[in-house]
């Protein structure tokens, strides 16, 4: 086994079974992502479209490919056509543009709503008010192309866990919120995005669905 192997059995090992993996491959080349698609993981997150359209042709079309980093709208159409699931939809405008773009592909796209739950003010993300807003309106209700499967959000970057911790909790409460005044009778909405190398172990305590690892399983990044 390769030392990503290694490390990428590693985390499985501590995931329960229901959490799902986003291997974070960004800035990582494909030679490096096929160890860990060789070991059987198939659910690969990136955070630039550009980095998504170099590596999509290169890599087995079994992969799935999801969308974590800051997305803009006129690049959407180039990530459509095939991304697995859109984890930073943090306002109207780029929801309207992923719902027009998979229309076109003839396609859903999974998306969840980001959320601003950090300090930092550096992070993106909706607040509750932003959210309820677009679930309200009459433009989203007639989105065919968009499936909103849950929420996502990023704690902020600090040793202090029991403020990574509430900062989890906080978006745990915004999912329940939300799952109960526009999702109640909508199973598909289910995934609460949260945790990476950091504070994966908290994330999960806290509630996460889905975690997003980078470094952990693919080694420092020298760039970010
Ligand atoms: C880079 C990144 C991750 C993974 O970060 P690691 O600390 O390397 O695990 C997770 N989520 C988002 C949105 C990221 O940009």
């Amino acid at each position: 086994m390769s030392p990503i192997q290694q490390r990428l059995k590693n985390v499985q090992s501590q995931l329960p079974e229901h959490i799902q993996l986003v291997a974070v491959s960004k800035t990582k080349p494909i030679s490096i992502i096929l160890h860990a698609y060789h070991a059987g993981q198939r659910v690969f997150g990136e955070n630039k479209v550009q980095e998504l359209q170099a590596k999509y042709p290169e890599m087995p079309k079994d992969i799935q490919w999801h969308m974590i980093g800051h997305l803009q709208t006129n690049k959407v159409k180039y990530i459509a056509p095939w991304i697995d699931m859109i984890h930073s939809v943090d306002r109207m405008k780029l929801l309207r543009a992923i719902n027009k773009e998979a229309a076109k592909a003839e396609r859903t796209i999974d998306c969840l709503l980001q959320f601003h739950i950090a300090e930092e003010d550096t992070k993106f993300g909706l607040d509750m008010q932003e959210a309820e807003q677009m679930l309200e309106s009459e433009s989203f209700q007639g989105f065919e192309n968009v499936r909103i499967r849950g929420v996502m959000g990023m704690a902020t970057f600090t040793e202090d866990m029991d403020q990574v911790s509430r900062e989890f909790k906080h978006l745990k409460s915004i999912f329940e919120q939300l799952k109960t005044r526009f999702f109640s009778d909508n199973d598909a909405f289910s995934e609460i995005s949260m945790g990476m190398s950091g504070d994966y172990k908290i994330a999960i305590e806290e509630g996460a669905t889905i975690v997003r690892i980078g470094s952990t399983i693919f080694g420092a990044r020298d760039t970010h």
